[in-house]
């Protein structure tokens, strides 16, 4: 198995379920988003390779693959952004040397796209129909639109080639060993939270996402990758439990017991106003479905992000219920 970008955030998490099942694994990653401490634990294990590379270069190996899973992209909207023409390039040269690489080894290959194909969507929920509504000029387009055209290229790969493919589009996915500067959503609330510092909501916080755990997503993603060659998706895998970011910090708030305030910041330019996916093609073609609700996928990853961060005293002495709380999620921190 060859996984692009495994040193990331999912990707890590993809390589620990493909070591489990007793794969033969070979991780490339440019570290521009991942870390070294997110497989460090693999590579104790001689079915595990690390390659230092970037995929918007021609690769060539000595050994022969049977699945490529291509997750090589930033995720963040500010790392995408902190150089967009290298995620541009990074979708689509990287793209074109993958399928190259699917069809040079006859390998299935596996893509990450993203929900964003359906940008600020005209349909709610979205259905893998829909054929999105995109700014391509504006600051999110490097991604969007890069996705977009990686999507085309795996499509006519397919057509052309006749390489085997699986194209997923992830929608907001979460869970440890997301990077503590990551960015997103999930990751900035928690943190601030666990330090009692302010919850950033961008704009009035009205705008929604619905939110995966990431060993529900990387279920699917293999479930994909070894589905009949028919199945090339596109596939929506999410979880369609949705919520406005407002509340999502409540919940935040609620969980960590933490006295942070909820500040707001200015609305990022073409922030999508809403996001949920009609999961049914999943569902009726995969057999998958999320299992972790929302409440315990966050409970495990505030759990992780207490451990990352030491225990940060609270910043006034906790209320009972508060107190009651963090107990239990320390309990639980432990038991993870
Ligand atoms: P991440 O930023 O944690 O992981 C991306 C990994 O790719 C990192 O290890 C990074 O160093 C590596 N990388 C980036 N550019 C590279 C290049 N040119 N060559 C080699 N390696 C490179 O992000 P993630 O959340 O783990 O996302 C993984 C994939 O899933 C991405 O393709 C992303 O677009 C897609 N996706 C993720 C989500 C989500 O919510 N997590 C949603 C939609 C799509
Ligand atoms: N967001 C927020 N505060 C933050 C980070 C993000 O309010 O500290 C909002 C962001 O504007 C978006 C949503 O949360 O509406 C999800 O943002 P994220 O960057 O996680 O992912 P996106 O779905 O936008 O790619």
């Amino acid at each position: 198995m060859l996984v692009l970008g495994g040193a990331g955030f999912v990707g890590s998490h993809l390589c620990d379920r493909l070591i489990r099942d007793g794969h033969r694994v070979t991780c490339v990653d440019n570290f521009a988003t991942g870390s070294l401490a997110n497989i460090q634990h693999l590579m104790q294990t001689n079915r595990f390779a690390l390659v230092q590379s970037d995929i918007v270069k021609p690769m060539t190996f000595s050994e022969k693959f049977d699945q490529i899973y291509n997750l090589a992209c930033p995720a963040s909207p500010p790392a995408y952004q902190a150089d967009p023409i290298q995620t541009i390039k990074t979708s689509v040269i990287g793209a074109i040397n993958v399928l190259d690489l699917a069809r040079e080894h006859e390998a299935v290959v596996f893509q990450a796209s993203t929900s964003e194909i359906y940008g600020d969507p005209l349909h709610h929920p979205q259905h893998e129909s829909d054929w999105g509504n995109v700014n391509p000029i504006g600051p999110r387009a490097c991604y969007d639109e890069g996705k977009r055209c990686a999507e085309t290229l795996f499509f006519d790969y397919n057509r052309v080639h006749g390489v085997k493919i699986r194209v997923a589009r992830i929608f907001n996915t979460y869970g440890p060993r997301m990077a503590v500067h990551d960015g997103r959503v999930v990751s900035n609330f928690i943190v601030a939270a666990l330090q009692n510092k302010p919850l950033t909501v961008y704009g009035a916080g009205a705008q929604t996402r619905s939110f995966c755990y990431v060993d529900d997503l990387v279920e699917g993603i293999v479930r994909l990758t070894n589905a009949p060659d028919e199945v090339t998706g596109p596939i929506n895998l999410g979880n369609p439990e949705e919520f406005t970011v407002r509340d999502f910090a409540e919940l935040v708030l609620g969980l960590t017991g933490s006295r942070s305030q909820i500040i707001h910041l200015p609305l990022p330019t073409d922030d999508p106003r809403q996001r949920r996916p009609d999961i049914s093609r999943a569902a009726e073609q995969l057999g998958w479905r999320p299992t972790i609700a929302v409440e315990d996928g966050v409970r495990r990853t505030i759990a992780y992000f207490d451990g990352l961060l030491g225990k940060v005293e609270p910043a006034h002495q906790p209320d009972s219920a508060t107190a009651r709380r963090t107990a239990t999620l320390r309990g639980m921190s432990s038991a993870i």
